[in-house]
């Protein structure tokens, strides 16, 4: 009986998640990889089973400790603009949270690196990718206004929690050429922007649109 429970309510789940790909796709999101990412990461994995019969809804929900899952149109909008040059080999993700754009991210670059500073998202988000069987991404437990030195230079860096302004550290940390996709901005209205490293000291700048994020904040929890 639970099986047969189940095995319906995932074809619902299912055909939900299809019906987000088509709106994704309506809403300008171009790249069939990013869409296919999508279509291959299961959203309702990501957040509190309480909350997977909205899993597939276009919009961000509450994961726990005031932080939440991005807008799924948000997650395509950052990932296809991260990978609007081709594909990348290292990335740094600064807020982990969950972990789903995260192993979006894993499906499509070479290697994923992720920093939380909630030790407990990180645990939980690193218990959900092992159980998914995904395996080029490192979690880290630390503050991502720093970056994370040690894997640098990356390709792309994507910071999906908003500061009031660039970070210097993700600026020097981004390789020649790469990519950085950040919301700037205040608490209550963020401007979503692609930086691109195009000489050592030269970053040319592009609005993409506005966003809300939660705020970059200091220090570890
Ligand atoms: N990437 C997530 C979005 C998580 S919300 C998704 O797939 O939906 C943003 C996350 O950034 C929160 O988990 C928050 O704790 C984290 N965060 C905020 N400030 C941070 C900082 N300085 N360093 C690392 N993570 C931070």
């Amino acid at each position: 009986m639970k099986q047969v429970k189940n095995s319906s309510s995932n074809k619902i789940l299912r055909i939900q998640r299809e019906r987000l790909i088509q709106q994704l796709h309506h809403q300008g999101i171009k790249s069939s990889k990013v869409l296919e990412a999508m279509r291959t990461i299961p959203r309702h994995l990501f957040i509190d089973e309480a909350l997977s019969a909205h899993a597939y809804a276009n919009h961000a929900l509450p994961i726990g400790y005031g932080q939440t899952i991005s807008q799924p149109y948000i997650v395509a909008r950052m990932t296809e603009a991260l990978l609007s040059k081709g594909p990348l080999d290292t990335v740094l993700e600064v807020g982990t949270g969950c972990g789903y754009q995260t192993a979006i991210l894993a499906q499509l670059v070479g290697k994923v690196y992720s920093v939380e500073r909630m030790k407990r998202l990180s645990e939980k988000a690193h218990k959900r990718l092992n159980l998914l069987g995904i395996n080029n991404v490192q979690l880290h437990h630390s503050d991502g206004r720093w970056g994370r030195t040690e894997n640098a230079p990356y390709q792309g860096i994507i910071v999906t929690a908003a500061p009031p302004k660039i970070p210097n550290a993700l600026l020097e940390q981004l390789a020649l050429g790469g990519c950085l996709i950040i919301p700037v901005g205040d608490s209550n209205r963020q401007k979503l922007l692609k930086i691109i490293r195009n000489r050592l000291h030269h970053y040319e700048q592009h609005l993409l649109e506005e966003v809300k994020f939660v705020p970059l904040r200091e220090g570890l929890s």
